[in-house]
C-alpha cells in the first residue's frame, strides 16, 4: 500500500505536511482537513499531520521526528495508540489513529473526523499559549496547599502520595480537554466534536460497566480501586463538561450524549459521581483563563477524593495497608474491579507512564495530549 502524502499548506515559512496510511480514502482524509483548514486555520509549523489505521503505520513517521525525541514519542503512542498531539520544542506531530473497531465511524463521518482533528489542533494552539505549563504548575500549587491534611490520615504517606499524584495527573489532562473543547465550542465548532464524542461513546451499544464494589479486596485494593474510580470518573469529565455546556445553551442533542453517558458509564460509580458533579458544575459556571480558576478545580478534585478515602476509613474503623492476605469486609464497598474496568477502556494498559505523576523529571518533552474517551468494548 503506497503511502499517501500530500503538503497542504504553503502559507510564508511554513507547511504542514500530511501523511496517510492504511485502508483509508484519500480524498475523504484531504477533505477533511480542507474543512478543518477553512474553518479553523492550521497553526504555523505544525510540521505533520499523520492519519493511521494501524498502529504499525507509526513507523513510516519516525524518520521524520527529531532524533532527541523519537523514544519518547514512539512510548506514547505505543503505549496506548490513539489520537494525540505531540510537541517537542517546536515540532509538533498530529497523530489520528484509526485503529479500534470502535473508531471506524471516522473513515466515513467526515464531520466527526473534523471534529477529532480540530480537538488535536486546539491542544496544540494552547499549548503555545503556555496552557500546559500553567495547568501543571497550577496543579501543583494547589497540591502543596492542600497537601497538610494528608498528615492526619491514617495511611502511609507513601501510598496516599502515589493516589493523589494520580488524581492529579488525571484532573490535568481533563483539564485541558475542557480548555480545548470549551473554545472549540466558543468558535463554533461545537457541533464536529459533538459529532465525534457522540460516535465514540455510542459505537459500543452495550457494554460491561465497571464493577464499582467488592466484599473481596484487601485495604491496599481498596485504595487502588478508589483511585481508578475516580480517574474513570475524571475522563468522564472531559467529555461530559463541553457537552453540558452545549446542553445549557439549548442544545437537545448533547444533552442526549450527557444522560447516555450516565446512564451507562456511570452505573457503578454512582458515590464517585456524585462527589464530582461539583467539579462538571464548577468547570463550566467558574471558567476562566486563569490560575485562580485552575487551582480550585485542583482543589475540589483533592478534597472529594480524600472525603471518599476518609469515608471509607470511618467505616472499616482503621486500614491495615500493611496486610498482605485479602480478608473478606461485611460491607459494601467503594471500589472498582480493575479486571472490568479495563473492559471500558482503550487498551489493557490504560494509564501510560506520562499519566503516574505530577511532577515528572525534567524532560525535553514538554507536553502530550491523549485523548480522553473510554472506548466500549462489545459485550
Ligand atoms: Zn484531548
Amino acid at each position: 500500500m503506497a503511502i499517501q502524502s500530500l503538503y497542504i499548506t504553503k502559507i510564508n515559512d511554513h507547511m504542514t505536511e500530511l501523511i496517510i496510511q492504511g485502508d483509508l480514502d484519500e480524498h475523504f482524509v484531504k477533505s477533511a482537513i480542507l474543512e478543518l483548514y477553512l474553518k479553523q486555520g492550521i497553526p504555523k509549523n505544525v510540521e505533520y499531520i499523520l492519519v493511521i489505521d494501524n498502529p504499525k503505520y507509526y513507523k513510516i513517521i519516525e524518520p521524520k521526528i527529531p532524533r532527541e525525541a523519537r523514544t519518547e514519542f514512539r512510548k506514547a503512542y505505543k503505549t496506548d495508540p490513539t489520537s494525540m498531539a505531540l510537541t517537542y520544542g517546536v515540532f509538533d506531530l498530529i497523530i489520528i489513529s484509526i485503529s479500534t473497531q470502535e473508531e471506524a465511524y471516522l473513515k466515513t463521518n467526515k464531520k466527526a473526523l473534523v471534529g477529532l482533528m480540530a480537538h488535536e489542533l486546539m491542544h496544540i494552539k494552547q499549548r503555545r499559549r503556555n496552557l500546559d505549563r500553567s495547568v501543571r504548575a497550577d496543579a501543583i500549587r494547589a497540591f502543596s496547599k492542600f497537601e497538610p491534611q494528608l498528615h492526619k490520615i491514617q495511611i502511609p504517606q507513601k501510598i496516599l502520595a502515589d493516589f493523589f499524584a494520580t488524581i492529579g495527573e488525571s484532573a490535568n489532562f481533563t483539564l485541558k480537554d475542557i480548555y480545548d473543547n470549551f473554545q472549540l465550542i466558543d468558535e463554533g465548532m461545537g457541533d464536529y466534536i459533538l459529532e465525534d464524542y457522540w460516535n465514540l461513546y455510542k459505537s459500543g451499544g452495550r457494554f460491561s460497566k465497571p464493577i464499582f464494589y467488592s466484599t473481596k479486596d484487601s485495604d491496599y485494593k481498596l485504595i487502588e480501586h478508589i483511585r481508578e474510580a475516580i480517574d474513570f470518573e475524571l475522563n468522564l469529565i472531559s467529555a461530559i463538561s463541553p457537552f453540558v455546556k452545549m446542553a445549557r445553551s439549548g442544545n437537545d442533542r448533547a444533552k442526549k450524549l450527557v444522560e447516555f453517558i450516565a446512564t451507562n458509564y456511570e452505573v457503578n460509580i454512582s458515590e464517585v459521581a456524585n462527589e464530582y458533579d461539583d467539579v462538571i458544575q464548577y468547570s463550566i459556571d467558574n471558567f476562566a483563563w486563569s490560575s485562580a480558576y485552575r487551582q480550585k478545580y485542583f482543589t475540589i478534585i483533592f478534597k472529594r477524593a480524600l472525603f471518599l478515602l476518609t469515608s471509607i476509613e470511618r467505616k472499616f474503623d482503621q486500614l491495615d495497608l500493611t496486610k498482605e492476605a485479602p480478608r473478606v469486609l461485611n460491607e459494601k464497598q467503594v471500589v472498582v474491579s480493575a479486571a472490568d474496568q479495563k473492559k471500558v477502556r482503550p487498551t489493557n494498559k490504560p494509564q501510560s507512564a506520562k499519566r503516574k505523576k505530577i511532577k515528572t523529571k525534567t524532560t525535553k518533552i514538554k507536553v502530550k495530549s491523549k485523548r480522553k474517551v473510554r472506548k466500549p468494548s462489545k459485550s
